[in-house]
């Protein structure tokens, strides 16, 4: 049987916000663009953003690009890159205004201009006041903003290959990456989809961990298919653990609520962050709070029969204002607790929520690695969205800040991708081999019969993550997590599909998948285990504290024998003096 192909400018994997924002530049400009997404695009894990999106509009409170630079440097503990963070910074406000003028129905204060919340780590003048810097759709924003983006894409004629799962990468014999090989869910067909640019925008991994706040489809696939084109992945350590997870589920409570003045409390109805954050108290950042709720109950003064959670204070806020900035997540709340935050404290626990590490870019969406002489562009492969590292997180990400990434960094590498199709107008001939072993990934799932199951190893596999791989961590800890992550990255080749009359497709997707999260789960480990300092959300209890000297640098994995390299943080903003690195309080 041949392989059938389409042929396109440019190839979109993943149509969240960051992909639908890319293709939007593309299609307006007259590209022809395939967007691929293995969900209906309005179910990307975009459309479950709840609490808002950074921009210094200086609505609420006096703000400006700089104050808001300063946050994010600040936030990601010094291991953010100054000229990417800049460059989103300055670029956030008109992000916020194109969205709008593309649909997105932000909320209103009276006076007519767009409502923006307190989030944590916003400050007003270099870590003065809190700022009010995030703007909403109420708690539905990443809702507003997919379903926008997705009409916005239709009508410029976007090319929409909804359920299809793309497995790999293709290239030619220089490198050039060529486009993918996707399989059809519904029919379980195989197609060549060839481009001259192609976009990997394939979101997080949160399904990494057991307990977390994304989407089932959060299998990190793209990080995975960069892995095996032999790109690094950048920074895989950092994984933020979101302080208000409804407890025991996982399910996210934004931070809007406590932007809204909501705050947590422990069994002795203490307002415990008082201690440990004085200034910014519960608006702190992620890793801050995650951190103090880990100890509160480590140290027994959790709350329930238990003792294994804390409470989220929502009452004093009364009816109207949960109604009108917080109606989504006060449904959660009745619906996954079955108490009502308006009366009832609001059980919940820290849980796994952001990839802040990812594929290495440039500020263009642009993938570099390194090589002898520097660094080195890979031709025409681009990454935007969660799944790349710009890196304007560091190691730790603000909240608010990454629907903003999406956008802008989605934008950018739109823009790049029509220069590059400008100066590479003609398709070049790809390699047979690296589509035949993208072909050999999905042969290696029609063998059926006795052996493991996808869902013993993925349970194994989260629960490993979570136990070993978590808030806190040590080397002995991570050292057995490592060989538990390889012992199961064995077993996976003992794996099979039941062999029942009828095997659904998902069933083979969700083997990939599986094999997505293992590479995944081993990169973060391995660059966990060899980090020897505490920064940001990566916090060894062997060493306590931010090692400027020896770790202020970015690490990459690499697949082929599990190497770990590393480079320089980029420190140097584009137009402004440098945020040297200073102790982090809040
Ligand atoms: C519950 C929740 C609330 C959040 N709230 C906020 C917030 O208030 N503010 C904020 O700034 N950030 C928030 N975040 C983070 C933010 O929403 C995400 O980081 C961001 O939306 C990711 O967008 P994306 O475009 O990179 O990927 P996603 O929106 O995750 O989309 C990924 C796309 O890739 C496709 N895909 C993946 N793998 C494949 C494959 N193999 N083949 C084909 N298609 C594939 C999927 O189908 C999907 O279309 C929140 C996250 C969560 C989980």
């Amino acid at each position: 049987m041949t392989l059938p192909k389409r042929k396109f400018d440019t190839l979109v994997i993943g149509a969240g916000g960051g992909g639908l924002r890319a293709a939007l530049q593309l299609a307006q400009a007259d590209a022809s663009v395939a967007v691929v997404s293995k969900v209906f695009p309005t179910r990307s894990h975009t459309v479950a953003a709840q609490g808002g999106m950074n921009a210094a509009l200086a609505n609420v409170s006096p703000d400006n690009w700089h104050w808001h630079m300063y946050d994010t440097v600040k936030g990601s503990d010094y291991l953010g890159d100054q000229d990417a963070i800049e460059y989103m910074c300055r670029a956030a406000a008109k992000t916020v205004i194109e969205l709008e003028h593309a649909g997105v129905p932000f909320s209103r204060m009276e006076n007519g201009s767009i409502y923006q919340r307190p989030f944590g780590g916003q400050s007003q003048n270099f870590g003065g006041d809190q700022a009010a810097r995030t703007c909403a759709a109420a708690d539905r924003t990443g809702h507003a903003i997919l379903h926008s983006l997705y009409q916005q894409n239709i009508r410029s004629k976007t090319h929409f290959f909804d359920e299809y799962f793309a497995i790999d990468l293709v290239k030619d014999e220089e490198g050039f990456v060529l486009g993918a090989v996707v399989l059809e869910i519904e029919t379980g067909e195989p197609l060549l989809i060839e481009a001259r640019t192609t976009l990997l925008a394939t979101g997080g991994a949160g399904q990494l961990f057991r307990t977390n706040t994304n989407a089932h489809i959060n299998t990190g696939d793209g990080l995975a298919m960069a892995l095996r084109a032999g790109v690094p992945l950048q920074d895989m350590e950092f994984f933020q653990f979101h302080p208000t997870g409804i407890a025991g589920k996982g399910m996210l409570i934004s931070e809007a609520a406590r932007g809204e003045g909501g705050y947590l409390v422990n069994k002795d109805g203490e307002r415990f962050m008082e201690r440990y954050a004085p200034h910014a108290k519960d608006l702190a950042s992620r890793d801050v709070v995650s951190r103090s709720i880990s100890i509160e109950v480590k140290e027994g003064r959790g709350c329930g029969p238990n003792g294994d959670y804390i409470h989220l204070k929502l009452d004093h806020l009364g009816p109207e204002v949960l109604d009108k900035r917080l109606p989504a997540i006060s449904e959660s709340i009745r619906t996954f607790l079955g108490v009502d935050p308006s009366k009832d404290l609001v059980p919940i626990y820290p849980t796994a929520h952001y990839t802040m590490g990812g594929i290495p870019t440039n500020k263009s969406g642009q993938v570099v690695v390194p090589v002898d002489t520097g660094e080195e562009v890979i031709p025409g492969l681009y990454a935007a969205g969660e799944c790349a590292c710009v890196s304007v997180h560091g190691a730790n990400r603000l909240g608010g800040n990454s629907l903003l990434d999406i956008v802008v960094f989605g934008r950018a590498a739109g823009n790049d991708i029509i220069e590059f199709l400008k100066e590479n107008p003609y398709h070049r001939r790809m390699s047979q081999d690296s589509v035949d072993q993208a072909l050999s990934r999905i042969a290696r799932w029609d063998q059926k019969g006795e052996g493991e199951s996808v869902d013993t190893l993925r349970r194994e596999l989260q629960t490993t993550m979570e136990e070993y791989c978590g808030v806190f961590r040590t080397e002995e800890i991570l050292s057995e997590g490592l060989g538990k992550v390889l012992e199961l990255e064995q077993r996976m080749s003992q794996v099979r599909l039941q062999d029942h009359s009828k095997i659904f497709n998902t069933a083979r997707i969700e083997a990939m998948e599986l094999e997505n999260l293992i590479d995944i789960g081993v990169a973060t480990v391995t660059s966990a285990l060899a980090r020897q300092e505490s920064r940001g959300a990566h916090s060894r209890v062997d060493y306590p504290k931010r090692d400027d000297v020896h770790w202020m640098k970015h690490s990459l994995y690499y697949k082929e024998n599990r190497r770990l390299d590393y480079k320089p943080v980029r420190t140097k903003p584009l137009t402004v003096e440098s945020f040297p690195p200073k102790d982090r309080v809040y």
